[in-house]
């Protein structure tokens, strides 16, 4: 099958081939007729796919193809958002409209991208210029509703992508002030890689009638990563790590760490031992980690160490390997960092490094993936096998907090509430309401109410400001290690 036979137009078309792709993946095989034909669409696609091509194509497609869009011939024609993107992150945002620019580039369509982290006064003159197609994180576009900056009016289509994620981050409440504003005739696209009730509840309320595609069984692996576990004991994590990577002559590695703190000093630990390596979290400036993200794809950094959220939409063609230094609380999260190498059919390879404290999340992802993991100790790191396991910190200062059933001191703190959907057994981040990412460099004069009835957390960061991904609320029992990731 080629994009030529799924009915896009000769421009789209070109753009994809000179991008270098030739034949659509499943996901794009399927959602663009989808998309193209008009109704709502509920797509079950991990990152990897090519899901973004399978909503990009198509929008471009009808956007371009209608009487508006063929009026606009020029570049100083006036144009409104006909399109909104939402995404949970400011890179997975900043990496979709980058999309978007690429397929666009022989249409007469524009795109922007917005979201927060960044000063909002060039977003807004942006947005006066006129915009065709905007991507934005949902607490920036809501910033600039509530400034009357921006004119949702117009839009005709609404994707929300990695909108399992969103809600991970407590964002549904900002989607469903969104909705409020936008038009009610309109075509939505919602793409997630899972599936929670939550998502369901979402999809019920958004979508009429919606066309249903997934391409990877859900909750899946990309079945193309091999997946190895290195049991290890907790304070050998780094010299196993630099091991494996002097070893195995590794160029390009994406490592997991679960706090902030942890990432810091695995990058200082690396750099000791003579491996490049720069942490991207979110207390990292957007030019920080747009830096480490730019040193780390063109091949001049060998290891990128991030937290979770910090990592949703990086994406790097064909990235080698992906290390789990310490497993994800949360199993699905698993998924969403391995999906990060074997990238469109590539291969690649997912390490966990897992220490005695971990058992249980490892027990908790492989009943997630459905699979048992084969295990492979590595000489002169056989791990101890007397060690008693101890409380997984989640929190950089927080000892203690978020412990799993069955360890020492488990259970949640201040038996606050859970948040909504995760399963029981989850580890929780301290009662009190922290800010998600403390501390990250958001706009001045920040700082909003709380939103929708979240207990606790206060909508800004530490800095006063809201950043991307890094915003509030959380509620006061987040999902995955609250304040630090
Ligand atoms: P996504 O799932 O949208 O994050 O895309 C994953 C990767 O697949 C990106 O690096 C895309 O550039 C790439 N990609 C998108 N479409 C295709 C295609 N038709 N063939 C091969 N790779 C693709």
């Amino acid at each position: 099958m080629s994009f030529t036979t799924l009915g896009l137009t000769d421009a789209i078309v070109r753009a994809v081939t000179e991008a270098g792709y030739t034949a659509p993946t499943p996901i794009q095989a399927q959602a663009i007729p989808a998309v193209l034909g008009g109704g709502d669409l509920l797509a079950g696609a991990q990152t990897g796919t090519g899901k973004t091509a399978g909503f990009t194509l198509p929008v471009l497609h009808r956007l371009s193809t209608d009487k508006v869009g063929a009026a606009l011939t020029n570049k100083t024609a006036k144009r409104s958002i006909r399109a909104l993107v939402l995404a949970p992150t400011r890179e997975l945002a900043a990496q979709v409209e980058e999309n978007i620019r690429t397929y666009a580039k022989y249409t007469n369509l524009n795109s922007a991208v917005i979201f927060g982290g960044v000063g909002i006064h060039p977003q807004i003159k942006l947005l006066a210029n006129g915009v065709d197609i905007l991507v934005a994180t949902p607490g920036r576009l809501l910033d600039h509703v509530g400034q009357g900056t921006i004119k949702l009016d117009k839009i005709e289509i609404l994707v929300l992508d990695e909108a399992d994620r969103m809600l991970d981050m407590g964002f549904i409440h900002d989607i469903k002030k969104v909705l409020a504003v936008l038009p009610p005739k309109r075509q939505n696209l919602l793409f997630s890689a899972t599936f929670s009730d939550e998502i369901k509840a979402l999809a019920d309320k958004l979508l009429n009638n919606p066309a249903s595609i997934e391409v990877a069984r859900r909750n899946s692996t990309v079945e193309v990563i091999s997946q190895t576990i290195h049991p290890v004991d907790r304070d050998k994590k780094h010299p196993m790590l630099s091991h494996l990577i002097r070893t195995n002559n590794w160029k390009q590695v994406l490592v997991f760490t679960r706090t902030k703190h942890g990432a810091n000093k695995l990058v200082e630990q690396l750099g000791r031992d003579g491996i490049g390596a720069m942490a991207i979290h979110g207390n990292k400036s957007q030019s920080a980690r747009t830096k480490a993200l730019a040193e780390f794809k063109d091949g001049s950094l060998t290891a990128l160490v991030a937290t979770d959220i910090a990592a949703r939409g990086i994406d790097i063609d064909q990235l080698p390997h992906v290390v789990n230094y310490d497993l994800p609380n949360v199993p699905e999260d698993y998924v969403h960092r391995i999906g990060r190498t074997g990238r469109a059919g590539a291969t690649g390879e997912a390490v966990s490094l897992v220490c005695v404290d971990e058992h249980q999340m490892l027990k908790d992802i492989e009943k997630l993936i459905k699979q048992t993991l084969p295990r492979e100790v590595i000489p002169g790191f056989e791990p101890d096998p007397t060690a008693k396991p101890q409380p997984i910190q989640l929190r950089s200062g927080a000892p203690g907090h978020g412990n799993r059933g069955g360890r020492p001191g488990g259970g949640r703190p201040g038996g606050a509430p859970r948040n909504g959907g995760a399963p029981a057994g989850r580890s929780a981040a301290p009662a009190g309401g922290a800010p998600r990412n403390g501390g990250n460099g958001g706009n001045a004069g920040g700082g909003r109410g709380n939103g929708g009835g979240n207990a606790g957390g206060g909508r800004g960061n530490g800095g006063g400001g809201r950043g991307g991904q890094n915003r509030g609320p959380r509620p006061a029992t987040a999902r995955s290690g609250g304040g630090d990731r």
